[in-house]
């Protein structure tokens, strides 16, 4: 049998993804010249896998194995990934582990604020693994750790990255009541590709999802994201752009797919530089007041200077 295997706990027996490993192998095409990263070696890099370390934080850079960490940790920017390390879906793109997951640690809310003030951010990206196991899908502690940032940094904006909160009754009022600037959900993928990529979840669910936000509170800034080569055609990538301006939401975010092991949804192809410049320039034209498409855009990268221009965007339209 084949283990797929873990480069992140310290288990050595219990395979990360239990249910990929009798899958067949998926083999992607050779990685591109556009698709490059730094090495993540610097001394700022050093500092900030101490912090969250001291703090005994997971973050999803690493989980899920981001390509980005070594320039977005030399700058002390991390993501942080609450509610435990284990997920309670199985998507097919995801690093993130599988299983189900162990109590949620009532001092983690402190723990994020105190990492949060020592890493002196000024804009912090909050994200979770799914916790369909619990009755609120976790949004008391969503509400929570934005209440103790506010509390420990009070100059600080928080942007959250959530799951779907699917058939959990009230857990999308709860995290909105807590104010965050940006609510961020990912789509992910387009329609057609749910089923294979992201089966546990339903596409109009969660474009319903980023509208009620705007409905509850149009002062919160919507982002949501897709990642392309799983298989889309252009076409469904432009309509995940109509799907979303119908619901209000402001910034988009376009990546490329990688694949974390054999053991994960194949790269179906490498979108070129061009083709994503050309995807920015047409969301720009829908009406989104932010854009990010580049091979190597993640949701949270840049995340804190794509806020200030989203503010200035925001601004620019109201004059
Ligand atoms: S892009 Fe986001 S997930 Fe990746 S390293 Fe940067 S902050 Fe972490």
């Amino acid at each position: 049998m084949v283990v797929v295997v873990d480069t992140v706990s310290n288990h050595p027996v219990r395979p990360r993804h239990p249910e990929k490993v009798n899958r067949p192998d998926a083999l992607s095409p050779a990685k591109p010249d556009w698709i490059r990263v730094r090495a993540p070696n610097s001394r700022g890099y050093a500092d900030t896998r101490r912090i969250v370390k001291e703090n005994a934080l997971v973050t999803v850079c690493e989980e899920a194995g981001c390509p980005n960490i070594g320039e977005c940790w030399d700058k002390k920017h991390a993501t942080f990934m609450i509610m435990g390390d284990t997920c309670t879906r199985a998507c097919a793109f995801c690093n993130v582990k599988t299983g189900m997951p162990g109590a949620l640690d009532a001092a983690e809310p402190g723990h994020v604020a105190e990492a949060t003030f020592k890493l002196g951010l000024a804009h912090i990206v909050i994200t979770s693994v799914d916790r369909d196991d619990l009755a609120d899908g976790g949004a008391e502690h969503f509400a929570q750790t934005i209440g103790a940032i506010r509390a420990r940094c009070p100059a600080t904006t928080i942007e959250i990255l959530t799951p779907d909160f699917l058939r959990k009754q009230g857990a999308l009022e709860k995290v909105v009541a807590a104010k965050p600037d940006v609510f961020n959900h990912n789509l992910e993928t387009v329609p057609s590709r749910y089923l294979t990529v992201r089966p546990g979840a339903r596409y109009f669910h969660s474009v319903r999802l980023l509208q009620r936000v705007k409905e509850i509170d149009p002062a919160i800034f919507t982002k949501s994201g897709i990642m392309v080569g799983l298989g889309e055609e252009r076409h469904e990538v432009l309509q995940v752009m109509d799907d979303l301006r119908s619901a209000d939401v402001d910034f988009l975010t376009i990546g490329q797919y990688l694949q974390p092991t054999r053991k994960h949804h194949a790269v179906m192809r490498y979108v070129t530089p061009d083709e994503f410049a050309g995807y920015e320039k047409i969301a720009y034209t829908k009406g989104f007041l932010m854009v990010s498409a580049s091979p190597l855009t993640r949701s949270s990268h840049h995340a804190g200077d794509d806020f200030a221009k989203l503010k200035a965007a925001r601004a620019a339209m109201s004059r």
